[in-house]
């Protein structure tokens, strides 16, 4: 029996490429042969009435090869309904934004007029793609007849059920080897001296025009995966120097022209565009106050353990008096203290306010850029810590219900978030709020300004437990 691929954690994975869309009709399994590929299940859910899609993009691995898979909407060409033409659409972009297409089809129910029409859509593009012919449950494939599923034009069908987990494994191997055929690497190649940024923002407040304003220093404009028809763009930029590479700013040129009232298909790209980048600029309007969709892409963002800035855009309009350098203070102490108020967590982040349209303090993002990357990335020693975490536990016992708490000692074991696993003798009678203080005090002593920081409670004694059935 082959083992599933396990799914990651998204934030501990620097690249997320190849990516792979699951695309067909509705109702042949993509959802099923998604979960059954990523193993997990996260919902991802859009608040308009009618759509709910769970999670949509999932990270995979198989034969030590790691990827990203995307469960697009059902692909309905030519329909009427709203919705049906909107997921459609969204499902098309998804298709040529991807390395590689998986068309998915029913064995059960035989090729229908709508397989063929996505069929003959991904032909025409010319689109690398793996025919898979889904549900087939019983080991006698002579049961289903697949013969007419070669009319598509798009190669010899595998046969898979999603349900059972029956061939799923040889669908992985078909695709591993597609990879090596496609040239398609392991991952992105991220540069270690480059900072990936990518600007998140909802519609309208101001990305393309940050971008473009960034980008205007620009040093070169790169096309990544060579090799493939991805159109894709990242622009590189050095300032002091120091480069910065601006994540996928075709797509969101791009972006701006197709209507996004569905929600599901932004958040896919936004999700890709953050896993590929070291670096948040978390945008919001100062003329608009923060919106649901504002709230949903910053929990979004603190979810991924990615560093972020917070960029105010749009300031010129918020002051009249924005020429004088001394006279905004006011205004911006109250913005970000109503902020603070919704939002109390933004406080781990630096703030700017600026004015994309005017250029005032925008390139200051690249500097903050560079102050959250090198927050992220550094490593604390374990040593450090342990006279750190000393003197914390003198000044606040941990100690509870008449019970000895010990924090034994602290260990950094991941960067990008920090990750610590604090040892405890007795992890479950560490209160919430001692957590906090932890955390607080950790941020305080340390340059943690602008990334999450994680801690993990662990238990000594079953650390020990666990060596001793080693
Ligand atoms: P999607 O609309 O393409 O995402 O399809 P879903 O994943 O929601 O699946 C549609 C239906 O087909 C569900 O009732 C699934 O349980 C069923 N289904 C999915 N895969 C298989 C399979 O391999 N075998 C069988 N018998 N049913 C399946
Ligand atoms: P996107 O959808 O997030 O990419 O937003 P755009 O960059 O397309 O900007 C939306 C609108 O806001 C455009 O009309 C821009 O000219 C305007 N805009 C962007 N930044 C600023 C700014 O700093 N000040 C003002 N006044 N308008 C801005």
């Amino acid at each position: 029996m082959t083992s599933m691929p396990t799914a990651e954690a998204p934030q501990i994975l620097a690249s997320v490429r190849p990516t792979i869309a699951i695309v067909g009709r509705p109702n042949v399994g993509k959802s099923t042969l998604f979960n059954r590929i990523t193993g997990t299940r996260q919902a991802i859910t859009d608040g308009q009435p009618g759509i709910t899609r769970d999670r949509i993009y999932g990270l995979a691995e198989w034969a030590g090869r790691r990827f990203t898979l995307v469960d697009t909407g059902g692909m309905v060409p030519r329909s009427v309904d709203e919705i049906e033409t909107e997921v459609h659409a969204q499902a098309e972009i998804a298709v040529r934004d991807a390395d590689l297409v998986v068309m998915l089809c029913d064995a059960t129910e035989g090729l229908t007029g709508l397989d063929q029409e996505v069929g003959d859509m991904l032909r025409k593009r010319n689109q690398p793609c793996v025919l898979v012919l889904n549900k087939v449950d019983h080991p006698d494939s002579t049961r289903y007849d697949t013969s007419e599923f070669y009319r598509l034009g798009l190669g010899e069908p595998l046969t898979v059920s999603a349900a059972t987990g029956r061939r799923s494994g040889d669908l992985l191997d078909a695709i591993v080897a597609r990879f090596d055929k496609l040239g398609l690497g392991d991952g992105d190649e991220i540069r270690e001296d480059e900072i990936r940024i990518v600007i998140a923002g909802r519609p309208n407040v101001g990305k393309s025009t940050l971008m473009n304003r960034l980008a205007g220093q620009s040093v070169s404009i790169v096309h990544d995966s060579p090799g493939t028809t991805r159109d894709a763009t990242d622009i590189r930029i050095e300032r002091n120097g120091r480069r910065y590479v601006l994540v996928d700013t075709a797509g969101q040129r791009r972006r701006s022209k197709i209507n996004e009232s569905v929600e599901y298909f932004s958040v896919l790209r936004a999700s890709r565009n953050i896993e590929r980048s070291h670096v948040v600029i978390l945008l919001l309007d100062a003329t608009e106050g923060v919106t649901v969709q504002d709230a949903r892409i910053m929990n979004h963002v603190i979810d991924s353990g990615k560093a972020m800035l917070v960029a105010v855009n749009k300031w010129d309009l918020k002051s009249d008096r924005s020429a004088d350098p001394d006279a905004p203070k006011a205004d911006i102490e109250e913005y970000t203290r109503d902020m603070l108020h919704c939002f109390p967590f933004l406080r781990d982040f630096p703030w700017l306010f600026l004015s994309a349209l005017t250029g005032r303090r925008a390139s200051r993002c690249l500097d903050l850029a560079a102050n959250v990357h090198a927050a992220a990335t550094q490593r604390i020693s374990t040593s450090e810590l342990n006279r750190w975490v000393e003197g914390v536990t003198q000044r606040v016992d941990p100690s509870a219900g008449g019970k000895e708490v010990r924090l034994l000692y602290l260990t950094q074991v991941e960067t990008a978030p920090p990750t610590f696993l604090v040892f405890c003798n007795r992890p479950d009678l560490v209160s919430n709020a001692y957590r906090r203080y932890v955390e607080n005090e950790l941020r305080k002593s340390f340059e943690f300004g602008g990334t999450p920081v994680r801690l993990v409670w662990r238990s000594t004694r079953s650390r020990q437990a666990r060596k001793l059935g080693e």
